[in-house]
């Protein structure tokens, strides 16, 4: 196995192109042994940017991550989220003790804004900075954000500290590539793609597998490997299957050609104009 490709934090720390996504776990008690499992397989096999959110199944995805990197907290680079309407100051202080405590752990590695609506972004902003300065998270970041919103963020005082900005990105779904990408990318501030196989359809996707086919790889293979070889994208699929996650690992290995490049921008071209931020 080839080494996991690496790309850097604006902190100037790196981290491993592919993690693991957690949604949809922690909502089945029968499920749950698998999905500590996978977990740990995943992190066996070096993917240990672990994304989860106190959303996901309302901490019990969190709770199932406790289970899978107890033992290992500092193999893991781990993210989760605060949900909107916890994003008022102390709401945000609260909710983070809250992912802390189900995570069973005293830092969270990087801490997201799920996505904005009307709390003001200085006041997410303070918490995130208050929390950083105890120590519970060490860097924040934003999920969700359009251009608009991550050029406001950048003007309000410690906001260019931002390390991340999480979002719907992969071959059905480009619209990111018009402006927001290129603006990150020149800011340093690395893309965190989520639904990196468009949430499983990319790895049924006819037109995909005939691309993938001629270079004897899965549809799923393919579309991870068009992410991880950009420069600034990190790309997190949420895989229960040890068999999926093997796979995944394996993606990293295959290299693309300009005419395969041309054949996918072909069959999933890019937008040629700008387009509101897809969401799940
Ligand atoms: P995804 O990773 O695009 O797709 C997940 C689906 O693909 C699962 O059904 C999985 O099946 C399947 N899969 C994985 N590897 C496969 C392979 N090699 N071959 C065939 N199928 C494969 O979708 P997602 O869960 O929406 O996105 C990933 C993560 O991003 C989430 O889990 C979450 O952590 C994060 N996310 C963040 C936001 C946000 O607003 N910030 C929104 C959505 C998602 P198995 O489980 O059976 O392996």
């Amino acid at each position: 196995m080839t080494p996991i490709p690496a790309t850097t934090l604006p902190s100037g720390e790196k981290l491993p192109v592919l993690g693991q996504g957690t949604w949809a776990m922690g909502e089945d008690r029968h499920a749950r042994k698998a999905e500590v499992a996978a977990l740990r397989l995943g992190l066996d096999l070096g993917l240990t940017v672990i994304d989860t959110a106190e959303m996901y199944a309302d901490g019990g995805a969190e709770k199932v991550v406790a289970e899978a990197i107890a033992g290992r907290r500092d193999e893991v680079f781990l993210i989760s989220k605060v949900l909107p309407e916890h994003a008022a100051r102390r709401a945000a202080t609260a909710a983070c003790e809250r992912s802390l405590k189900r995570l069973k752990t005293d830092r969270i590695d990087l801490y997201l804004l799920h996505w904005r609506e009307t709390t003001p972004l200085e006041e997410t902003l303070d918490a995130f900075l208050e929390l950083r300065r105890a120590g519970k998270i060490r860097h924040f970041g934003v999920s969700n954000f359009d251009l608009d919103d991550m050029k406001e963020l950048l003007r309000l005082a410690g906001g260019a500290a931002v390390a991340a900005n999480e979002v719907m990105y992969n071959l059905n779904r480009r619209g990111i590539e018009f402006s927001l990408k290129r603006w990150c990318r020149r800011k340093g501030i690395p893309v965190i793609a989520y639904s990196p196989l468009d949430q499983g359809s990319l790895a049924r996707s006819r037109e995909l597998k005939r691309i993938a086919d001629r270079l004897g790889v899965s549809a799923a293979q393919l579309a991870l490997a068009w992410l991880a070889r950009q420069p600034g994208v990190i790309a997190i699929p949420k895989a229960g299957d040890p068999a999926h996650l093997r796979e995944n690992r394996a993606a990293l290995d295959v290299r693309l050609s300009r005419a395969t490049l041309a054949s996918l921008d072909r069959a999933f071209p890019s937008p040629r104009g700008k387009r509101a931020l897809e969401t799940t």
